[in-house]
């Protein structure tokens, strides 16, 4: 007997019958003898449906009010599933973040898990043998006193989060491929699955722009040192030995990992645009006029590249930021421009990142080298790069990321065979 956290994606909950086969799933477990905690997504698409009317409604919408729209998706799955498990003889009860409570950040639509009270659920789970199915995504700030979300993607926090809250045995992440890959299975079909892959290579991946997981949901299983397991949830319940092994990928310390390849797998991230300063003066400071204002206005400036411009005597400063802050990006750097002193700005946002990621380079020399030169083969221009110990990221047009990833993927033998 164990206790799990079972959490269920979007395309997992999309309708009423994937919702009843979610039950099966779940009564199994139970049948098993577990104590289990259940998290769920909204159905696939219905976020996006609630944040596009936000925009609708008013682009400068009040965050607080985003939130109390965006977390209703998440509302109605968790009550759906309680229903469907109550349908067939499963003792069930839904809960909103903020009745358990999940108490976060004030930062509304990005909020962190600040604390999260366990004792109802375990006490419920010994009385009444009841499974806890929770609203992912949301939570309360005891601040505001108000609905918060946790980001995009933001139930896999929730999940893991609970993990730790009851004292989970694991934490299940049930979705729509059965484990972690090489690198996106969708775009390359010879991707491979993982049987086992280290936290901080899982947070390297999903920091890249795997978005199997929310990067969040990894930091917090390292620090609880909580096993995560990735599996599929469109395999029958019924084919499922809850006492087997089924396919799937667990996130676990780096010491539980025997086998260990220089590079563990390839994300990418089109939500990339690329500004390029150019022409400022070659003097300490500028690169603190530029940055200083970005990071002021909360921009997260991601890769850096100086370079000497066409004149020979000035200088070009070449930086990325997410897609979503170009707009502002740009205007910040306009408003400053009195203070820089450069000659033009360029800019572009059709490119991508691609990164490869191991923590193997750690101790092997030469790895992104290999990559370069297999690069320019296929004529693909990189125009910014960065590195740390156990990645390396290249900018390029967004034109020729599929065919980057695959190159990359074969470069560093990680096609199936
Ligand atoms: P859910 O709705 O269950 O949370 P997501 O759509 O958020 O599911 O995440 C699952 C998707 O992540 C997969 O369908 C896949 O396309 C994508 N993905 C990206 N990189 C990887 C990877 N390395 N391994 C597995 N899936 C990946
Ligand atoms: N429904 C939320 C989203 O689409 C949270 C999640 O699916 O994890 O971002
Ligand atoms: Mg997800």
């Amino acid at each position: 007997m164990g206790r799990l956290v079972m959490k269920f994606g979007g395309t997992s909950v999309a309708n009423l019958d994937r919702i009843r086969n979610v039950a099966l799933h779940v009564k199994r477990e139970v049948d098993a003898g577990h104590d289990v905690a259940v998290v769920v997504s909204a159905m696939a698409g219905k976020t996006n449906e609630l944040v596009e009317w936000c925009r609708d409604a008013s682009p400068m919408h009040d965050a607080r009010e985003y939130d109390a729209v965006v977390a209703s998706g998440e509302q109605v799955t968790s009550g759906l599933l309680a229903i469907a498990l109550q349908a067939i003889g499963v003792q069930a009860r839904s809960w909103q973040g903020w009745q358990i409570p999940i108490r976060t950040s004030d930062a509304h639509a990005s909020a962190r898990i600040l604390e999260i009270d366990g004792g109802e659920l375990i006490s419920r789970f010994k009385d009444r043998k009841e499974v806890a199915v929770i609203a992912g995504f949301q939570g309360i700030s005891p601040q505001t006193g108000r609905i918060t979300t946790l980001g995009r993607g933001g139930s896999d926090t929730s999940a893991v989060a609970i993990a730790a809250a009851i004292h989970a045995d694991r934490c299940d992440i049930y979705t729509d491929v059965d484990g972690v890959y090489t690198t996106d299975p969708r775009v390359v079909p010879k991707a491979r699955r993982l049987e086992k892959i280290a936290f901080e290579d899982m947070l390297e991946l999903a920091s890249q722009g795997a978005k199997v997981l929310q990067v969040r949901s990894v930091e917090l299983g390292m620090v609880y040192n909580m096993p995560i397991f990735v599996r599929s949830s469109f395999d029958k319940p019924e084919d499922i030995d809850p006492h087997g092994t089924p396919p799937g990928t667990l996130i676990c310390s780096e010491e539980e990992i025997m086998e260990n390849h220089v590079v563990t797998g390839i994300a990418f991230s089109k939500d990339e645009a690329q500004i390029s300063v150019r022409q400022i003066e070659d003097k300490p400071g500028v690169a603190a006029s530029i940055f200083g204002p970005l990071a002021d206005a909360n921009i997260n400036v991601d890769m850096i590249v100086q370079n000497v411009s066409e004149d020979g005597k000035t200088t070009d400063l070449t930086f990325t930021v997410p897609a979503s802050d170009y707009g502002r990006a740009r205007d910040t750097i306009n408003s400053a421009k009195g203070k820089i002193g450069y000659a033009r700005l360029d800019s572009a946002t059709d490119v991508a990142k691609v990164s490869v990621i191991g923590s193997g380079m750690r101790s092997h020399a030469g790895v992104a080298a290999k990559a370069f030169g297999a690069l320019a083969a296929r004529n693909i221009n990189i125009r910014a790069i960065t590195t740390s110990e156990i990645k390396f990221s290249v900018l390029i047009d967004a034109a020729y990321t599929e065919l980057a990833v695959r190159t990359l993927h074969t470069l560093y033998g990680l096609d199936q065979v």
